[in-house]
């Protein structure tokens, strides 16, 4: 099936939404963020991107659900106020369109549970929070999932300059299922395709992982290069720009290892990266080789950790990081 209309509007719905992350950054205060129960940060910008994208779709696609990581749970203490302010500021400079009033149910529209009928979106509005507050490396995330199956997905990486390519602007990476994965710059450039880089053997290749050693286990993926010949460091990157530099040919190798037993990991921190890489030539499995399963509602609860490669490779990087997880 053709998603291009599906495709386009994701691509202009996260273009608008990175410039308000984009402004929020710009002139980020202490005091725009929030530590969740989780204690994991948001900001306005998370809040804001939800939004906005929120309202996005329910224009495009009215009948079509939206699954965001965000809710405004968190925004209704006094200490929230001066937070749902700012948030319905940044929205309507972005969207004048948007009523003060309606920010907050915009933001809580996007409940949905996921699962394996039907058809919904799913967003992580600002995936790598912590990079975004470090002022590197985030990305505004959305995807399409049919029938439990990711079919579209778009990656915008406002500090992710294009390859090669001195110019400040951010990019876009976007993918729909058998139509392969293209990128753009955020200031508008003509879209090309993207191919991984085709490598053959492990020794040559550049592996990128977490930043936080919260998120990826660095001494595993330590091991787990030693194993494969690799000699260069692990370029570390926060949020899911790691998958477009594997898409895009920067990297081979994307490594999430599990740093505690039992973490799920959220199916918005990976839908959108995983189908850019596998429409860029590219593998992405969990760390025993089996396919994401996107069908379990909001986590991927039958997985295991994520390995995103070029492809050729995978085999070979799967067999060692289950012989070194499995000795540790
Ligand atoms: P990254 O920027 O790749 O470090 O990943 C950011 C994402 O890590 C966040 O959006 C969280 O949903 C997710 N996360 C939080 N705790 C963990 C954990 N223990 N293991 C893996 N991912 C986590
Ligand atoms: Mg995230």
């Amino acid at each position: 099936m053709d998603r291009q209309k599906e495709l386009q509007f994701a691509i202009s719905a996260v273009a608008q939404a990175a410039r308000l992350a984009i402004d929020v950054q710009n002139e980020l205060a202490p005091q725009d963020a929030l530590a969740k129960q989780d204690r994991s940060p948001v900001t306005v910008a998370d809040y804001g991107v939800q939004a906005l994208i929120s309202r996005s779709l329910q224009h495009a696609f009215p009948n079509d659900p939206l699954m965001g990581e965000e809710s405004s749970d968190e925004l209704h203490s006094d200490a929230a106020k001066p937070i749902i302010q700012k948030v319905i500021e940044r929205v309507t400079a972005v969207e004048p369109k948007i009523a003060a009033d309606d920010v907050i149910g915009l933001i809580d529209r996007a409940s949905h549970g996921g699962g394996s009928k039907s058809r919904f979106w799913t967003l992580d509005p600002i995936d790598g929070t912590k990079g975004f507050l470090r002022r590197e490396q985030y990305a505004i995330a959305l995807a399409l999932i049919e029938d439990g199956e990711v079919v579209a997905g778009v990656l915008g990486c406002p500090n992710l300059s294009m390859s090669g390519d001195a110019s400040p602007a951010g990019c876009i990476l976007a993918a729909a299922q058998g139509a392969g994965a293209q990128i753009m710059s955020l200031d508008g450039s003509t879209p090309h395709a993207i191919q991984t880089r085709k490598i053959e053997q492990t020794t040559e290749a550049i592996v990128c992982e977490s930043v936080e050693t919260g998120h990826s286990d660095h001494s595993s993926s330590a091991q787990v290069s030693t194993q494969l010949g690799i000699a260069t460091n692990p370029v570390r990157i926060d949020s899911q720009c790691k998958y477009a530099v594997v898409a895009r040919g920067d990297a081979d190798v994307y490594l999430r290892l599990p740093t505690r037993p039992g973490y799920q990991e959220r199916i918005w921190d990976h839908a959108a990266g995983a189908i850019i890489v596998t429409e860029s030539g590219g593998t992405v499995t969990d760390v025993n080789g089996k396919a994401l399963d996107f069908s379990r509602g909001s986590t991927l609860s039958e997985n295991k950790g994520v390995i995103a490669t070029s492809g050729a490779i995978h085999d070979r990087v799967v067999e060692v990081v289950k012989n070194v997880l499995g000795s540790n």
